[in-house]
């Protein structure tokens, strides 16, 4: 199960750079995680400075 990025994200893109496997893109409104690429590693959580990512 892939980490989930919440309508909480400000779009800072804090997140972006801290993902191993660049599952993190911009989206329309939110950033998101791609699915199949997010091998659940968490790293992403604590680089988000809203908390807006959980599993
Ligand atoms: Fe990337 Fe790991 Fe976050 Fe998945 S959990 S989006 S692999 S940093």
């Amino acid at each position: 199960m892939a980490y989930k990025i919440s309508a909480e994200c400000v779009s800072c893109g804090a997140c972006v750079g801290e993902c191993p496997v660049d599952a993190i893109s911009q989206g329309e409104t939110v950033y998101e995680i791609n699915a199949d690429t997010c091998i659940d590693c968490g790293v992403c959580v604590s680089s988000c400075p809203v908390d807006a990512i959980a599993e």
